[in-house]
């Protein structure tokens, strides 16, 4: 393993022993479930938004350590952004991880997301760290209904 892969992995352990933003929000104006039945990831993400802007994203549940560093890392990325900024996330996000963005071109925008780059190769976890964006894709276009990946 190299030392870029070496980082990336770091990232994702970090993210999974403390997940960041992992509480209930009692105040937030969207809530959507999101289920992956392959794996068994399940979460509830917590939205804030107000005047168009994701004030504050927060979730809960349980799951791999994929689908739980990937929420924690699209907690803390949404946090602040506009929901069409959001939306454009969303949009590199499922791109990189089904390899179809390279990663090195585009680090800079992606920031600590590129750690993610290396799932593509592995089709059953795509799910698994695309399930959290899923969810909030869903919940800031003002649907409330549960989603699954399959
Ligand atoms: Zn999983």
């Amino acid at each position: 393993m190299n030392e870029l892969q070496t980082l990336y992995q770091d990232v994702i352990l970090d993210h999974n022993k403390s997940p960041r933003n992992f509480r209930v929000m009692t105040d937030a104006t969207n809530v959507v479930d999101g289920y992956n039945p392959l794996c068994g990831d399940h979460y509830k993400i917590y939205l804030k938004v107000e005047d168009d802007v994701v004030k504050e994203v927060a979730f809960q549940g349980s799951g791999c350590a994929i689908s739980k560093a990937s929420a924690s890392l699209m907690s803390v990325i949404m946090k602040g952004k506009t929901k069409a900024e959001a939306e454009e996330l969303f949009n590199k996000f499922h791109l990189l991880v089904t390899g179809e963005l390279n990663p090195e071109a585009n680090s800079e925008e992606l920031g600590r997301l590129v750690a993610f780059a290396g799932v593509s190769e592995f089709p059953a976890r795509v799910k698994c760290a695309i399930l959290a964006w899923h969810t909030v894709h869903s919940a800031l276009q003002g649907r409330t209904e549960s989603i699954s990946t399959e």
